[in-house]
């Protein structure tokens, strides 16, 4: 018996003829909604658009697929997105891969809570393996914040 979609889904699938929150200027369905559920759940091609459809998933709420997109030997017990943040955009500088199976996306992520704005720069580092079982993809490891700038 399928089980009914969780609220946040059902709030992302409502929004997924709009523009998609990672900045793309796709519609959610036809960028980072792909990897959020349906048949290509999870299948992010690169690191960089992993990294683009974990911001969207903060930007849904959806912590389920934050939770099964971040390495098992990182991620944190308790993962909550806060609904107070309102996330302002997204703007990737660069992906690269030192080597194969590893990755680096830098980015920043604007962001206001409580009136006051928040910029956080970040190199993010991902890996690509069989780290859960159910078949080599993407996943976010780590990342190093970049102060200042
Ligand atoms: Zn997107």
């Amino acid at each position: 018996m399928a089980r009914p979609p969780a609220p946040a889904f059902a709030a992302a699938r409502a929004l997924a003829h709009s523009a998609c929150p990672c900045g793309s200027a796709r519609p959610l369905a036809a960028c980072c909604g792909r990897w959020h559920e349906g048949p290509l759940h999870l299948q992010a091609p690169d690191a960089a658009q992993l990294m683009r459809s974990r911001y969207s998933a903060y930007v849904l709420g959806l912590t389920d697929y934050l939770r099964r997109t971040w390495h098992p030997s990182t991620c944190p017990a308790e993962l909550d997105t806060d609904p107070a943040v309102r996330w302002l955009g997204l703007q990737v500088r660069s992906a690269r891969t030192p080597e194969p199976g590893r990755a680096e996306v830098e980015f920043v992520a604007r962001s206001r809570l409580g009136g006051r704005g928040h910029r956080l720069h970040e190199t993010s580092r991902f890996v690509s393996e069989d780290a859960d079982g159910t078949g080599v993809r993407w996943w976010y490891v780590d990342g190093t914040l970049h102060a200042g700038g």
